[in-house]
């Protein structure tokens, strides 16, 4: 699907994150870039192939007085949003790397991470 969204649909692609459960249903995150007509074909194809999408605007949000600065959020960011200040070891957060795929979220033991839609 994604050679076809490539070759067809003149769309580049970013794969950000890919995992497939148990019960073998997949999720991939991806950036896709390209002319917007490409991408409107290219999306119609993937929902006629059976693909859920879910388009990632939705916000992720950091409640600063939960924040820890434990640490756990750093390594399973895939877009690697997180990054350790050197001196003070806060953990700082760049919302603007951020791609909504909801591990933080799900990761963050003062569940600090919020998912707005
Ligand atoms: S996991 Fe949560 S508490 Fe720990 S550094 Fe990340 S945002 Fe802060
Ligand atoms: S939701 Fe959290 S883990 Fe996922 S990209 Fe955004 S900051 Fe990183």
């Amino acid at each position: 699907m994604v050679y076809r969204l490539v070759r067809d649909f003149n769309l580049n692609f970013n794969i950000l994150k890919a995992s497939v459960s148990p019960g073998e249903e997949g999720l991939l995150v991806m950036e896709l870039s390209g002319e917007q007509k490409d991408y409107d074909s290219g999306i119609r194809y993937l929902e006629e192939t059976g693909v859920r999408i879910q388009s990632l605007s939705q916000d992720v949000v950091r409640d600063e007085s939960r924040c820890t600065h434990c640490g756990a959020c750093v390594n399973i960011c895939p877009a690697l949003a997180f990054t350790v200040e050197p001196d003070t070891k806060r953990v700082l957060f760049d919302q603007n790397r951020c791609v909504v795929c909801g591990l933080c979220v799900k990761a963050c033991p003062p569940r600090a991470m919020r998912l707005y839609f």
